[in-house]
């Protein structure tokens, strides 16, 4: 179907940050495919890991145990402070988890059309119910009628939240990104999810938050909100998890954790085996190669090397990020520079418009980030020029 807007490149295999397409050329991999490969191509780890369980067992069904996904939920869990785990496939579909969760939580309470705060720019995903979360009327368009339930808020701004706590008594969770993905890389106020968990607090409400693009490491720690010392209610994850092999999870804490009961919710493919395993790989690698310091001080290198580069260049909005979510805003659209990059070997994303966004895979070079600077400042400043 023609549903995507394919750039004419295929790739063959890849190796870290490094691809080749089907005409042997090379590309160095800024992107990841959108924050999926964050462990890079062909990781070895991951890669073994994955032979391995696919010699043994793909699949069962949630009808029986699964030791493996067992040992993902106690992992995920302990790295995030969380009680309970529910495995998917895809990020919207651990956001509809979370929506539905919220939603029980709501007639727990009396509440006949629980209502979910969502915020303006943000991407929850192409459901029913996540596209209509999703602050981005070009998502929504067409798909009408759209789910009940929703009240949106400009994101960083808390007062417009406690503005709605006042007048609207059906409101039951605020669900959130810590950083915007597809909205752009938007870094709100520093104390922004603190003061959103407040106004949860004082309200009863679950604080939902989607580290779907902004987890498992990508800002330097393991979850985005964990800058900010807080906890959510129900914390979702997907992209990096498996590095690519497709799985979702949406974690919860406190009253939350115990909302499912038997019979409420499932998916046939959800957290068998082969996915489970991946993920173990994924967060085993991450903490023996020490990724988390490593997207830490790569992301400072990369706004540094950037700074630099695009110094006293008009056209340059802003240049920021967060460990590896990375952005260099310009005043004017500017898709154009995804085929640019491409023709010089590099793979990058435009969103919003007007911002570029790198999501480069942790393992990524010193050199490599180097080379991805240069091309794409290159890249900026003849496009701005012309
Ligand atoms: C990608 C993304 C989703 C949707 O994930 P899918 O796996 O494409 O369904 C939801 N929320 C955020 C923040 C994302 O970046």
């Amino acid at each position: 179907m023609n549903n995507y807007n394919r750039i004419p490149v295929s790739f063959s295999h890849g190796e870290g940050a490094v691809l080749w397409d089907t005409d042997g050329k090379q590309y160095l991999d800024a992107l990841g495919g959108i924050a999926v490969c964050a462990l890079g191509h062909a990781h070895p780890a991951v890669t073994a890991a994955v032979c391995d369980q696919a010699g043994k067992l793909v699949h069962t069904s949630n009808i029986y145990e699964i030791a493996v996904q067992r040992e993902l939920a106690d992992k995920l869990c302990g790295l995030s402070a969380m009680d309970n785990a529910f495995f998917c496939n895809s990020g919207a579909e651990a956001n509809e988890a979370a929506i539905k969760m919220a939603r029980l939580y709501g007639h727990q309470k009396g509440i006949e059309i629980p209502n979910i705060i969502v915020m303006e720019g943000s991407f929850h995903g192409r459901t029913l119910a996540t596209l209509t979360a999703t602050g981005n009327r070009k998502i929504q368009a067409g798909f009408e009628p759209l789910v009940k339930g929703f009240v949106r808020a400009p994101y960083n701004d808390t007062d417009a939240v406690a503005t709605i706590a006042k007048n609207n008594k059906d409101v039951v969770a605020v669900m959130v990104e810590p950083i915007t993905g597809e909205g752009g890389i938007r870094i709100p106020a520093p104390d922004y999810l603190n003061k959103l968990r407040a106004i949860c607090d004082q309200h009863g409400w679950l604080l939902i938050l989607d580290e779907i693009q902004s987890g498992m490491g990508r800002t330097g720690k393991w979850f985005a909100h964990q800058h900010n010392g807080i906890q959510a209610d129900i914390m979702t994850l997907a992209k990096a998890l498996g590095n690519g092999v497709p799985i979702g999870a949406c974690l919860a804490r406190g009253p939350a954790a115990t909302l499912f009961k038997p019979g409420n919710h499932g998916t046939t493919f959800g957290g068998n085996p082969l996915a489970s395993r991946a993920a173990l790989a994924v967060i085993e690698s991450i903490e023996k190669d020490q990724l988390l310091q490593k997207a830490d001080t790569l992301g400072k290198h990369f706004l540094d090397g950037f700074g630099t580069a695009l110094s006293g260049v008009k056209g340059i909005n802003s240049i920021r990020g967060k460990g590896l979510m990375l952005a260099v805003e310009l005043d004017r659209p500017c898709g154009d520079l995804v085929k640019r990059c491409l023709a010089q070997g590099v793979l990058i994303n435009v969103t919003a418009d007007s911002v570029i966004r790198l999501l480069p895979p942790y393992v990524m070079t010193t050199e490599q980030a180097d080379t991805v600077i240069s091309v794409v400042s290159d890249q900026i400043r003849q496009f701005l020029a012309a």
